[in-house]
C-alpha cells in the first residue's frame, strides 16, 4: 500500500507511520492537509491511487472518509476521532503512534534524555516522587518502584547497562510492539534518559527484541541513531555512541527479565536466575543493570517531560497499555488511565461470541466474570488478576477447564526447568486437571499444588501459572464440577462420563 501511494505521488509527501494499535483499521491511510485529517481504513490499491490524486488536488477525501478530524496543523500527536476504538481511553504514550513519520522520528525527541543529562539527580528524585511502577513481566521492577533500582545502580561501581526488554513472544500482547514500532524515538529517549540517570554510556543501552521482529528492529535502529544524534548536538564533540539493537529468541521465557539477560549473554539454554541479587546489583555480565519494557520507558519519558500529568498521591500513577484480544474481530491496543475501569476495553473491539469471561494478564492471567476492575496494579493484584497489559474477552463457547488446561500444558512444556515447583508442579497440575475429565476433581490437591507453585517458584512463570488455575477454581467451580460429572456446560469439551 505504501509503495502504491509512493508510486502514484508526484507532489504530495507519502510518509510511513507505525500502527495506531487499532489493527482493525489497517492498513490505515491518513490524508492530512491544513489542520484536517481524514481516516481511510483498508483502501484498495485503486482507492489508494484515487486518494493520492485527490490529495494532490488539495482535498483529503472527506466525503467518504470514516472520520474527519480538525486539529492543530502542527500537532505531533494522532488527531483522535470523537468516536470509535481510537476514542477509547487516552493516548498519552500512544499519542505519536500512527502519526509520527518513522523515517524522521527522533529529530526532536531527545528531550527526556537531555533533561536527565542536565540534572540526573533531580530526574531520579522526580521519578521517585511520582512513584512510577514497572509495567510488564519484562520489567525487573514489575509493579514495583522503578526509581529504587535506578538509585541502586547509580550508587554501585561498575559500568551500568540499560536493557530495553521488547522481547515478547505472546502474540496476545501487542503493547510493546505497538509502542516500539509506532513511536520508537520516544522509547529510545526514555531509555537514554534512564542511561543518563544511572550513568550508563549510550552504547551500553541495549534494545532486545524478538528474532522474528525485523521491522521493529529496523525502526528501533533508526530511532536509536536519530535520538543519539539529537542528544549529541549539545556536546562539545557533537557525536556519541549509539544504543545497540539486538535479536533474542522467539520463546515466551526469553521475555522474562533474568532470562533476557541470559539470552543477551549468548546462553543457548535459558534459565531464570536466582534472586536476590536482582539485575540492579548483578545484571548483564555481572554489571549493574536496569531492565525495563518499552511501556515503562515511555512512561518514564512522560513523567520527566509532563510531570503534572502524574498524580504522586496515586499508588500507580500514569496510564497502562492494554491489548484487548480473545474472541474479538481484531485485537486492539488501547491506553487507559490508572484509576479508570477496565470495562472501557469493550468499546474498543467487536466481540464475536458474546462474553462469558475474561482472562486478565496475558498467558497466565487470572479469570474473571466481570470487567469491573480498576486499571491499577494494586486493584488488579487484589482481584487475583494479572497486570501484564492483556485483556482476553472469551465468548460463550469457551470452556474454563479447557482454557486453563491449555495454559498449564504450555507451562509444563515451556518452563525453563530450573526450579522444582515450576517444572514438576506444572506437570502434576496438568495431570490433576486431566483427571477432572475422568470424574476425579481433587479440589484440595489442586489448591495445595497451586499454593506451593505460587509461593515457591523461582520466577513469575510458575507463580502466574498457579494463579491462572486458582482463579478458574474460585470463579468457575460449578463448571469444573460439571466436567467431573461428565458435562461441559459450554459444549466445548468431549467428556467421558454421562
Ligand atoms: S517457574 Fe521455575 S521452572 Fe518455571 S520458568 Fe520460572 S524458574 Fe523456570
Amino acid at each position: 500500500m505504501l509503495q502504491t501511494a509512493r508510486t502514484a505521488a508526484e507532489t504530495v509527501d507519502v510518509l510511513e507511520v507505525g500502527s495506531t494499535g487499532v489493527r482493525a483499521l489497517e492498513p490505515l491511510v491518513l490524508v492530512t492537509n491544513d489542520g484536517r485529517t481524514a481516516y481511510h481504513p483498508r483502501p484498495s490499491s485503486e482507492r489508494m491511487r484515487t486518494l493520492v490524486e485527490r490529495s494532490e488536488a488539495g482535498t483529503i477525501g472527506a466525503d467518504d472518509a470514516m472520520w474527519v478530524v480538525e486539529h492543530d496543523a502542527d500537532t505531533e500527536r494522532l488527531p483522535i476521532p470523537s468516536d470509535g476504538p481510537l476514542a477509547v481511553g487516552t493516548r498519552r504514550v500512544l499519542g505519536r503512534c500512527g502519526w509520527t513519520d518513522i523515517e524522521a522520528d527522533g529529530t526532536a525527541s531527545a528531550d527526556a534524555a537531555q533533561h536527565a543529562r542536565d540534572d540526573p539527580e533531580a530526574a531520579l528524585e522526580r521519578l521517585a516522587e511520582i512513584g512510577l511502577l514497572g509495567r510488564g513481566r519484562g520489567d525487573a521492577s514489575q509493579d514495583a518502584s522503578i526509581a529504587e533500582d535506578m538509585a541502586v545502580v547509580r550508587e554501585l561501581s561498575g559500568d551500568p547497562v540499560v536493557v530495553v526488554n521488547a522481547n515478547e513472544s505472546d502474540r496476545r500482547n501487542e503493547t510493546d510492539r505497538t509502542l516500539l514500532g509506532g513511536s520508537p524515538a520516544a522509547v529510545l529517549d526514555g531509555a537514554l534518559a534512564v542511561a543518563e540517570i544511572v550513568g550508563a554510556d549510550p552504547s551500553d543501552t541495549v534494545v532486545y527484541t524478538n528474532d522474528g521482529d525485523d521491522l521493529t528492529r529496523h525502526r528501533a535502529r533508526r530511532a536509536a541513531a536519530a535520538v543519539t544524534d539529537a542528544l549529541a548536538e549539545g556536546t562539545s564533540t557533537g557525536d556519541a555512541d549509539t544504543p545497540q539493537v539486538v535479536a533474542g529468541p522467539d520463546e515466551y521465557i526469553a521475555g522474562e527479565f533474568t532470562m533476557a539477560l541470559e539470552a543477551l549473554e549468548g546462553n543457548d539454554r535459558l534459565e531464570a536466575r536466582l534472586r536476590p541479587p536482582g539485575p540492579a546489583r548483578h545484571g548483564l555480565y555481572g554489571r549493574p543493570t536496569i531492565v525495563q519494557t518499552p511501556r515503562t520507558l515511555a512512561q518514564i519519558r512522560a513523567a520527566l517531560l509532563e510531570p503534572d500529568a502524574f498524580d504522586a498521591a496515586d499508588a500507580d500513577p500514569g496510564t497502562r497499555l492494554v491489548t484487548v484480544t480473545g474472541d474479538v474481530e481484531t485485537p486492539t491496543t488501547v491506553e487507559l488511565p490508572t484509576g479508570s475501569s477496565l470495562a472501557a476495553v469493550r468499546n474498543a473491539v467487536d466481540a464475536t461470541d458474546g462474553f462469558k469471561m475474561a482472562c486478565i494478564g496475558g498467558q497466565f492471567g487470572g479469570f474473571t466474570r466481570s470487567l469491573d476492575h480498576t486499571v491499577n496494579a494494586l486493584a488488579l493484584q487484589n482481584a487475583d488478576l494479572g497486570t501484564e497489559g492483556v485483556v482476553e474477552l472469551l465468548g460463550r463457547g469457551r470452556c474454563v477447564l479447557a482454557t486453563t488446561g491449555e495454559r498449564v500444558r504450555f507451562a509444563s512444556e515451556e518452563n525453563c526447568g530450573r526450579c522444582f515447583p515450576g517444572r514438576e508442579g506444572s506437570k502434576q497440575l496438568l495431570g490433576l486437571l486431566r483427571e477432572i475429565y475422568d470424574g476425579n476433581y481433587e479440589d484440595d490437591m489442586i489448591r495445595e499444588l497451586t499454593r506451593v507453585m505460587g509461593t515457591s517458584s523461582l520466577c513469575d512463570f510458575g507463580e502466574s501459572a498457579a494463579r491462572n488455575v486458582e482463579t478458574a477454581l474460585d470463579r468457575f467451580e460449578t463448571e469444573l464440577e460439571a466436567h467431573a460429572a461428565g458435562r461441559c456446560p459450554s459444549g466445548a469439551c468431549e467428556v467421558s462420563q454421562s
